[in-house]
């Protein structure tokens, strides 16, 4: 049944037009393994995992049983000075899947949120090997790091910071982003490693001792799909050791399976100090973030008299047992399903697919690793954004979810997804493209 659209202006939405939404809205009602089902009774094949989250598909009958005995066994209690038994198994399992030595768990019930902690971890920690004077942050342009005023403030995309305060103290890297040279590329881009040497720029320029930790998504998925280039990681991680500034991944994203492998730390063979995670942690059944930190980060900060709290933070709901809960189940569906690295077996066969739409006119660009792709458009004259918006409105029409940042589509559907299906996402979006050109 369509929603009464009167009906809609309690809810103020977020990251939305809301008057142009609510005048023409976009409902989804339901959701089964890779389809959404609309208000309307459309089927819609998801080409987003949600918003990067729906890993393991949807509608998964073995979270929501483990949701229910949770909430029937422990609905609620606190973690401050206080615990309960799955939200330290849980930790323990995350651990066995951690990165490398990355293995020390603190949660949170989201992306900003993780972002927030990892900071304030940054910070914690360098004060306690006596370097109390790094306090500054690097981020980078063109990185999301979610919407806390700690996220807003190291991530570099103006519309999100241009209405509000930022902290000071922070500086940012140039962006990686390099069409001119690395338009098309079929792997990682060749050219840009030596913006890395960025951060020894920002060291001569305000002092290595200043400076706690540096942070970057090792694949930026929000703003566009924008892969690293070859050896800039690598080169990242040098710089940060050789000044002892920490290096923080935003794995948000790329983290439990969207590259191929558990992390994109593993995929790239660099290994930060700590990982910030959300989204697919609990296939986004239930809210909940993780922040990984490499034991001596969290060995650093267990010093002092034990009757001490060796950091001051933490959120209510951190490691809820629901999202805990959700959390295990997720687990055992992405173990069971090979799904942490199925991306990588679909690696060749996505990036065909979606690199046989490259001839067409309005395409500039096209990138893809794991189960992610970014396509960019050419914007139309004085109207940057119409064109890829008019592809996705027209895509959801047709049956599918797609996601729109500027002119660029970002796709990342579930990992279940099937060769099948990902046929027809490219010929629905050869379609729609050629539309809109
Ligand atoms: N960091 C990255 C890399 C993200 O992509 C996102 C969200 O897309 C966030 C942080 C923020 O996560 P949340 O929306 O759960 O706060």
């Amino acid at each position: 049944m369509p929603t009464n659209t009167a009906a809609l202006d309690n809810f103020w939405m977020p990251f939305t037009a809301n008057r142009q939404f609510k005048a023409a809205p976009r409902l989804l009602a339901e959701a089964e393994g890779m389809y959404y089902r609309s208000d309307d009774g459309r089927r819609i094949l998801d080409g987003t995992a949600g918003l990067w989250c729906v890993n393991a598909g949807h509608g998964r009958r073995e979270i929501a049983e483990a949701v229910g005995e949770q909430l029937r066994t422990l609905d609620y209690a606190p973690t401050f000075q206080m615990g309960h038994p799955i939200a330290f198994r849980f930790a323990e399992r995350l651990g066995e899947i951690a990165p490398a030595g990355l293995d020390r768990i603190f949660f949170t019930n989201s992306g900003s949120e993780s972002v927030d902690t990892a900071l304030k971890i940054a910070v914690a920690y360098q004060r306690a090997i006596g370097q109390g004077t790094r306090t500054r942050f690097i981020g980078r342009e063109r990185g999301y790091h979610g919407v806390g005023f700690g996220g807003i403030s190291v991530g570099g995309l103006v519309n999100n910071r241009r209405v509000f305060p930022t902290l000071t103290g922070v500086d940012h890297l140039r962006h990686t982003h390099d069409p001119a040279r690395n338009a098309f590329s079929p792997d990682l881009p060749e050219h840009g490693a030596d913006l890395a040497d960025d951060l020894e720029r920002l060291v001569g320029l305000h002092g290595a001792e200043t400076i706690a930790a540096v942070i970057v998504e090792p694949m930026a998925g929000s703003t566009g799909v924008l892969l690293p280039p070859k050896g800039y990681l690598e080169r990242l991680r040098e710089i940060a050791t050789r000044h002892g500034i920490l290096l923080i991944f935003d794995e948000v994203i790329t983290g439990f399976g969207r590259l191929g492998t558990p992390f994109a730390t593993e995929k790239f063979g660099v290994r930060p100090d700590i990982v910030t995670t959300a989204k697919a942690i609990t296939n986004g059944a239930v809210p909940m973030g993780a922040v990984f930190c490499s034991r001596d980060v969290h060995d650093a900060l267990m010093q002092g008299p034990e009757s001490a709290i060796e950091l001051f933070h933490g959120y209510t709901y951190s490691g809820h047992p629901v999202a805990c809960a959700a959390g295990m189940a997720t687990l055992d569906i992405y173990a069971r399903e090979g799904l942490l690295t199925r991306a990588a077996e679909l690696e060749a066969y996505w990036k065909e697919a979606v690199f046989s739409l490259r001839d067409l006119p309005a395409i500039t660009d096209i990138r893809a690793i794991g189960l992610v792709a970014g396509i960019e458009l050419a914007s139309r004259e004085g109207a940057p954004g119409s064109r890829a918006y008019d592809v996705f409105t027209d895509c959801f029409q047709r049956g599918l979810l797609i996601r729109v940042t500027g002119d660029i589509i970002a796709l990342s559907p579930p990992l279940i997804v099937e060769k099948a299906e990902i046929d027809t996402m490219v010929e629905m979006l050869r379609e729609t493209i050629t539309a809109a050109a």
